[in-house]
């Protein structure tokens, strides 16, 4: 069975004001005990039957700031994780999320040479205001920087993140930023609307009235003007938020999407085992203590079955392009689509102008305003992307 790994490297140089993933900053210090602690996880694993059985196809360091790490830190892990568990040695894809101020050009030949092929860089905007308020440390002039270098340096898998729907931000903006992000020509663009997460200082600020977030029908206005644009540029939206050229879309974050195993390391990475989802404490020195008490540190599980595991299927196979396989759906669940959904799916579909065997089997298709049954697969139309959540939670 292939697998993915992942690696959750927390340290960061500034927190950014919308950012909840696990990140410390001022602590570079603690950056080679941290390196030590993920080897002796990686130990733990290794000598497990369930982890032995996977072939790994993809590495993904993310973060925090994975980049802040030295190609030799880099090396270093990767030769004792191929050392540790198996891997798709022809086709290993292995993304290093890239924060530009954080590289130069002889670091990122170095990342090539140690084995690195994919960038995902943070750009987030082009705009110096709204980096500002996204509390970016770099300029848009140092991003572009960056990605030249990159590709000088021999990537050809170079993504790049962007956020809209910042409160105030105009069509013309996000277009202006989709059209400089285009002149670069990257591989694989991420565009993800800007989303106020409990407890980050922007939802502080926004919670005091600060400001007003920008109202849904622009943010989605700008999600169809990204579709289209990014289409037009031949990069293909294949996930919600995710768009790229055929044939390098990010196998990572698939495997993610497509049900498949990981192994997440590090404080407060999450894995996905044999229906087994556990995840590691949110906190790098009780992390690093508890490795060193020889003690694996995960902090809690869920089996993943019964509704769940129903409802998980419709949730990441709508986020999809491909959409919902019946034919996976019943594989994994052991339930036919039909039958369960049949409350939901009289909700969008007038059901009695088809016949569902041929829906289930690909021979007929059935189209509505947000979803459309087409080859087998249930899948959100362009209208029903803007409203993905809501009619996930239909099928609940
Ligand atoms: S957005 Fe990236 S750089 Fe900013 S705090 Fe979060 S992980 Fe660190």
């Amino acid at each position: 069975m292939t697998a993915a790994l992942y690696i959750h490297i927390p340290f960061c140089d500034i927190r950014c004001g919308y950012c909840d993933f696990y990140t410390v900053t001022h602590r570079h210090v603690q950056i080679l005990p941290y390196l030590t602690a993920l080897k002796k996880e990686v130990d733990f694993y290794s000598s497990q039957a369930e982890i032995q059985a996977l072939q790994f196809e993809t590495i993904f360091f993310g973060g925090g700031t994975p980049s802040l790490l030295t190609p030799q830190q880099i090396s270093d892990l990767l030769e004792y994780f191929y050392s540790k568990l198996n891997f798709v040695a022809s086709k290993l894809e292995i993304t290093v999320e890239t924060n530009p101020n954080t590289v130069d050009l002889q670091k990122l030949y170095d990342f090539k040479s140690v084995g690195v092929n994919r960038l995902s860089i943070g750009f987030q905007s082009f705009e110096q205001g709204e980096l500002e308020f996204l509390d970016r440390d770099h300029s848009a002039k140092e991003a572009v920087h960056c990605f030249r270098n990159a590709r000088k340096a021999g990537f050809e898998n170079i993504s790049l993140d962007l956020i809209f729907g910042l409160p105030g931000q105009k069509l013309k903006a996000w277009e202006n930023n989709l059209e400089k992000a285009i002149a670069l020509e990257p591989d694989h663009i991420s565009a993800y609307n800007l989303t106020f997460e409990q407890g980050t200082p922007l939802t502080a600020q926004l919670q005091k009235g600060k400001f007003k977030t920008a109202p849904e029908e622009r943010q989605g206005e700008m999600q169809m003007q990204a579709i289209e644009f990014l289409e037009k540029k031949g990069l293909q939206q294949y996930e919600i938020s995710n768009y790229a050229h055929p044939g390098l879309e990010c196998l990572h974050n698939q495997k993610y999407w497509d049900y498949s195993s990981y192994l997440g390391l590090g404080a407060s990475a999450h894995s996905f085992i044999n229906l087994r989802r556990f995840w590691n404490i949110r906190n790098f020195v009780s992390y690093m203590e508890m490795l060193e008490k020889q003690t694996l540190p995960v902090e809690d599980e869920e089996i993943i079955a019964g509704e769940t595991l129903a409802f998980e299927q419709v949730y990441l196979g709508l986020r999809q392009n491909t959409g919902v396989s019946f034919e996976n759906y019943k594989k994994r669940t052991g339930l036919d689509f039909f039958k369960k959904y049949k409350k939901p799916l009289a909700k969008f579909f007038d059901l009695n102008k088809a016949s569902i065997v041929s829906l289930r089997n690909g021979d007929e298709q059935l189209k509505s305003k947000f979803l459309e049954i087409k080859n087998a697969h249930l899948k959100l139309t362009q209208n029903g992307l803007l409203l993905a959540d809501s009619i996930c939670a239909e099928f609940i």
